[in-house]
């Protein structure tokens, strides 16, 4: 069949590839360029092991804090404020305990597929030096924020995910710049990052083209009803399609919108400041838990990044987040350059309030699939995503069961 993905990140770039493992034609349309969203700058963690989601009676408790510092990990920008209130609902109504552990079944299924996916992908496009297994880390402040994870710890071994908690000394052999201020942290062994996500996102769409996608720059407004879909962009483009994917991140919400999918997609920025070349700080991702930000040792240099900011997809940027980001890795980690050596970036996490994808056909046309929504987890689970996608467009019956990640769970 001629299938159009509409997205080149790393959900479309991945679904390309799993539909040319099927002998599709398959037709990349990206409306910016291969890697624009937050494919290109996110902290490259692969982080199966997380599959616990955001929305969480634990979260809600401690929004008000979070909330109370407009710098801090979490915030709202007033005008935007308004329009976010139906996706607030939202996910105070996914923080319920039951819906809390609906969440946690469907988070941890997809997660499950996620590694053996990468593994298999990078191994058929030789691109294995990329994925580095090192583990990840949550690095803890106090006795109590570790006493609260070794709950989280039980709980994520019930999902037979490895944790090993490791007291000050313990941490400071694995990641000796970390400064000697921690109570503890919290070793995924399992987790693993990549090289970089700009870059392997690129490679592996140079890889999908070199398989024979063909890859159109066009902007696509809507997608028709009919029983081949039509592609349609501005100034008279069209493109007809036996099947077509909605991979376009934080901006699927019109598209799917006009396939009768309301589904409220919204996104949570994200900010980072990149060191190009500096290596040798961390052997692993670590995870600042309590402040929202991650550490990640890239091949392309040092990453800081993390917060979520609700704020839209127009407003521009706030660097002074950054600079709050940097200014306390500066306090937990030995060595950083300083900040104004470093690369500003601010990515747009395509996020819905109960934590979880959509994943699914189109209400208005069985010839179209939704696959965006991965908010803090699209790198990781890009790939399972794809095997789940290319089951649907063959008809199959998927790896897992996709009710969690229906359009129409809302
Ligand atoms: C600070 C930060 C850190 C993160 N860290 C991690 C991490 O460590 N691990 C992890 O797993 N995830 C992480 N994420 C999340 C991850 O980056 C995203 O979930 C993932 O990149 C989403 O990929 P995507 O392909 O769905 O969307 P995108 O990367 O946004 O790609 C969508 C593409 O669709 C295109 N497009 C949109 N609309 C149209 C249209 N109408 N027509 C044509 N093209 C269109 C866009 O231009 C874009 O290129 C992080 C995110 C941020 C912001």
């Amino acid at each position: 069949m001629k299938v159009a993905v509409v997205g080149a990140g790393i959900v479309g770039v991945a679904i390309a590839h799993a539909l040319l493992d099927e002998g599709h034609e398959v037709l990349l349309v990206e409306s910016r360029e291969p890697a624009f969203g937050p494919s290109r700058g996110n902290a490259g963690w692969i982080a199966h092991t997380d599959i616990l989601p955001i929305a969480s009676p634990r979260i809600l408790r401690q929004v008000p804090k979070f909330l109370a510092d407009p710098l801090g990990p979490l915030s709202i920008r007033p005008a935007y404020l308004p329009r976010l209130l139906p996706w607030l609902v939202r996910f105070v109504l996914a923080s319920r305990p039951e819906a809390y552990e609906r969440s946690i079944a469907g988070l941890a299924a997809l997660q499950g597929l996620a590694l053996p996916a990468w593994l298999a992908r990078t191994e058929s496009t030789g691109l294995t030096r990329h994925i580095h297994r090192n583990g990840g880390l949550y690095a803890f402040g106090d006795a109590g924020t570790m006493a609260a994870a070794e709950t989280v710890a039980k709980r994520q071994a019930e999902f037979g995910i490895r944790v090993e908690m490791l007291g000050p000394e313990e941490l400071r052999q694995l990641e000796p710049a970390l400064q000697p201020r921690f109570a503890g942290a919290a070793f995924h062994p399992d987790a693993a990052h990549i090289s970089d996500p700009h870059q392997l996102t690129l490679l592996l769409f140079e890889a999908a083209l070199a398989r024979g996608a063909v890859f159109e720059k066009a902007r696509v407004d809507n997608i028709s009803t009919g029983e081949r879909p039509a592609l349609i962009g501005p100034d008279g483009w069209q493109r007809v399609v036996d099947r077509a994917v909605i991979a376009a991140g934080a901006w699927a919400k019109p598209l799917a919108t006009a396939l009768g999918d309301a589904v409220p997609l919204d996104t949570e920025r994200g900010y980072n400041v990149s060191f190009p070349d500096l290596g040798g700080l961390l052997s692993r991702p670590v995870a600042f838990e309590g402040h929202g930000f991650v550490a990640t040792p890239l091949d392309s240099g040092f990453r800081i990044g993390g917060a979520v900011e609700f704020g839209g997809l127009e407003a521009p940027p706030n660097h002074a987040r950054t600079k709050r980001l940097y200014d306390k890795a500066a306090t937990m980690i030995e060595g950083l350059p300083a900040f104004e050596s470093g690369r500003l970036w601010m990515g747009f996490r395509p996020s819905l309030p109960d934590s979880l994808p959509v994943i699914g056909t189109a209400s208005r046309n069985p010839h179209v699939f939704h696959a965006f929504g991965h908010g803090h987890y699209g790198m990781t689970q890009s790939h399972a995503t794809a095997g789940l996608v290319a089951a649907l467009v063959a008809g199959r019956k998927p790896a897992i069961d996709l009710s969690p990640f229906s359009p129409r769970r809302f």
